[in-house]
């Protein structure tokens, strides 16, 4: 198995089909114009599927299609489809706004989506068109039904019972703090195991401060108030939520990224839609794959590239935040202008 220098094993790849997204989040995308990636520099899916084969040879055994938002890239069935047939691949899940999922969710099940979680931070109208710029919320919900519908309970090998479906919502303060509970009975309605998301200070969070972070403590406080004892679910897992169960057996998940880093065990990489693998949400840099891959080096060359990239890794991007005194907006958005990479949409979240 190849490890890193903390012996974190390569297994988690999260890869990113566009940066581009149909929603402007404020937590994410909060400025009026991008620097989009050029259009003849996006990975091609033989290009994308010949990568997923040598991370595969190397350990990777999930991987999560993300963005920008996925769904908007065209034909990803197709890519989904080629992703789905190799020997190897565990899991195969993806992470959507939920606009155009819809009319996609049948088609993305057909093809061997295995798993689906749509961010959806709020069920009032009104807030839903201000956090986004886009008045979506009843697409989303349509979407959510869709899913469910094709991609519901499942059970695993041993069948124990399994959620196909997650529902993620990032919580800020003044913002959608006050809708925790009925996120919650909304995702209990459409089957769905909801997740609670610290408010990072990732790429594009220009308006992120710490005073609008409501930290893990806080979440499980306010669940424990509306719903009476939460208690925490033991099991041994990389997964980055930490899982809580209400008195009434409902399971949640919280991503205490900000307050609680998980960097120690964190075993995921990100490929960008250009081809620029990043070990870390905070990576200043990636590790260019799409040149070499264009100059025809041969699959060993490649391994050999991505292995010793990931054997000599260090990163802890998100305990090193923790640690900082004075905490601010991560990026300046000079710099994002200069290098999208440095953004979450092109990153994939
Ligand atoms: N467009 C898709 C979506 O909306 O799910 C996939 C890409 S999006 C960047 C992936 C995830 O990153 C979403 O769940 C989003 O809420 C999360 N995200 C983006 N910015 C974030 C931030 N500043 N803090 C925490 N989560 C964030």
């Amino acid at each position: 198995m190849l490890s890193d220098t903390l012996n974190r094993p390569l297994r988690n790849l999260r890869l990113s089909v566009t940066d581009r997204c149909n929603l402007r989040c404020e937590y994410c995308m909060p400025e009026t114009d991008y620097v989009w990636l050029p259009r003849e520099d996006m990975l091609h899916f033989e290009e994308i599927s010949a990568l997923v084969d040598l991370f595969i040879e190397l350990g990777v055994t999930k991987v999560r299609l993300t963005g920008g938002e996925p769904l908007l890239r065209r034909d990803l069935s197709t890519l989904v489809r080629l992703l789905a047939a190799k020997e190897g691949l565990e899991d195969l899940a993806l992470t959507t706004n939920g606009t155009l999922l819809a009319e996609q969710a049948r088609s993305l099940r057909d093809a061997g989506l295995g798993r689906i979680t749509v961010s959806l931070d709020t069920l009032r109208p009104d807030r839903f068109v201000k956090l986004t710029r886009f008045d979506e919320l009843e697409r989303v919900k349509a979407g959510i039904e869709a899913a469910r519908d094709v991609f519901g309970a499942q059970r695993d090998s041993e069948g124990r019972g399994q959620r196909g479906l997650k529902i993620d919502a990032v919580v800020i303060r003044g913002v959608n703090d006050d809708e925790l509970s009925d996120l919650l009975e909304y995702a209990k309605s459409m089957h769905a195991e909801l997740r609670f998301i610290e408010y990072m200070d990732v790429g594009g969070a220009t308006r992120w401060s710490p005073e609008r972070v409501v930290p893990r403590r806080e979440i499980l406080e306010r669940l424990a108030l509306h719903y009476g004892i939460v208690e925490p679910v033991v099991e041994e897992t990389s997964a980055p939520a930490e899982r809580f169960r209400l008195p009434d057996g409902t399971t949640i998940g919280v991503i205490a990224s900000t307050t609680g880093p998980f960097c120690r065990s964190c075993d995921r990489s990100r490929l960008t839609a250009d081809g620029l693998w990043y070990l870390c949400l905070y990576a200043a840099t990636g590790l260019d794959l799409r040149g070499p891959l264009r100059q025809k080096a041969g699959p060993e060359e490649l391994k050999r590239l991505i292995s010793s990239r990931w054997r000599a890794r260090t990163d802890r991007g998100a305990e090193e935040r923790l640690s900082l005194r004075e905490r601010r907006a991560f990026v300046p958005v000079a710099s994002l202008r200069r290098d999208p990479h440095l953004e979450m949409h092109t990153r994939g979240g």
